[in-house]
């Protein structure tokens, strides 16, 4: 036997215990054999409606980590909808296709909010893609987990999001056993990165502390997305620089961060001109530009790609006071995801 999540055979067999199992490698506990019959879920309903506020309180702290993955029109699949209110929240955020899974009787109250309510687990959905997958407290009621997050992955489009929740251990780190029987898994961090890892994701982000009830009030969340081979990294990272860079454009700044951020893809898309502030940099040759000051008579008419993570501030800086519009400046920290630095007096050489 191995670990469902990180393969090891160095497994702990503890018969007193309900989660018989224990993987010596990660720390994952589970339930080999579960004995009691399989719970059928479709006979329960109505069980996620305790304490109006405390509900309410961890709805907003899901959307606070899901409002940045939404877009307009995408597609959401939420494995165990429940009844539909972490959807209806998200569908207040804007356009988008919603569909859910929910195998209990809550999926009656669900099909009343949600696009689409589907009464079958994710590993029988197949040749469908979705943009985002959202999980929160349902791993742990599944028997094959290696399974379910395979199938989550096939649902996933290459940059698609996963969002997934589980307790944190027994739901707080300092209890051991989580006496739920409905939970056949107990997931550490170690454990939910492995089994995520070997399904094909690369975890984003994972925080732990998230309320979900007073039974667990630490959860364990990740944001993960699909693992890319190099290649199809570099095609996503073309995609999204040939998007903000729809006209012929100048790039602004050629130092550290040309060099990591924008040299890789820069073959695919030539640039028009290459300009710095530097004027000690002025009549270097890269990739067949000289590099030089900006110059309003050639370059007005070109977008500015602010070449620079460190220095964006002073770029802007210079780039407004030759008198180019905000509108013809194109970030790279906002193309990679990454927040603005201002860079402070104190930091300046
Ligand atoms: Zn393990």
């Amino acid at each position: 036997m191995n670990c469902p999540c990180c393969a090891s055979a160095e497994i702990l067999l503890r018969s007193a215990k309900r989660l018989s199992c224990a993987c010596a490698a990660c720390g994952h506990q589970w339930q080999s054999h579960p004995t009691a019959a399989p719970i059928d879920y479709r006979q329960l309903s109505g069980r996620n409606i305790p304490d109006a506020a405390a509900h309410q309180a961890k709805l907003d702290d899901r959307i606070t980590d899901i409002a940045p993955l939404l877009f307009p029109n995408l597609q959401v699949l939420e494995i165990g909808c429940a009844e539909g209110s972490l959807a209806a929240c998200v569908m207040a955020r804007g356009a988008m296709h919603y569909s859910g899974i929910e195998l209990s009787g809550d999926a009656l109250a669900a099909e009343k909010i949600l696009h689409r309510v589907i009464r079958e687990p994710a590993t029988k959905l197949h040749g469908e893609v979705f943009d985002l997958l959202l999980s929160f407290h349902v791993l742990e009621h599944i028997n094959d987990i290696t399974a379910e997050v395979s199938a989550w992955r096939s649902l996933l489009g290459d940059a698609g999001v996963l969002l997934v929740e589980v307790p944190n251990q027994a739901g707080h780190p300092l209890l051991s056993d989580d006496p739920n029987v409905e939970h056949l898994h107990q997931f550490t961090t170690s454990s939910l990165s492995a089994l995520l890892d070997r399904a094909g994701f690369a975890i984003e982000r994972m925080t732990c502390g998230h309320f979900e009830s007073a039974v667990y009030s630490d959860s364990l969340r990740v944001i993960a997305r699909p693992c890319l081979p190099p290649e199809s990294k570099r095609t996503a990272l073309v995609a999204r620089f040939r998007q903000a860079l729809n006209r012929p454009f100048a790039i602004w700044g050629i130092g550290g961060d040309y060099h990591s951020y924008v040299a890789p893809w820069i073959s695919e898309m030539p640039p028009s001109a290459l300009i710095d502030s530097n004027a000690a940099r002025h009549g270097e040759e890269i990739g067949g530009n000289l590099v030089e000051s900006y110059d309003p008579y050639q370059h007005k008419d070109l977008l500015i790609l602010v070449a620079s993570l460190r220095y964006s501030s002073d770029i802007a800086r210079d780039a407004k006071s030759c008198g180019i519009a905000a509108e013809s400046l194109v970030y790279l920290a906002d193309i990679y995801g990454l927040p603005r630095h201002k860079r402070s007096a104190e930091n300046a050489p």
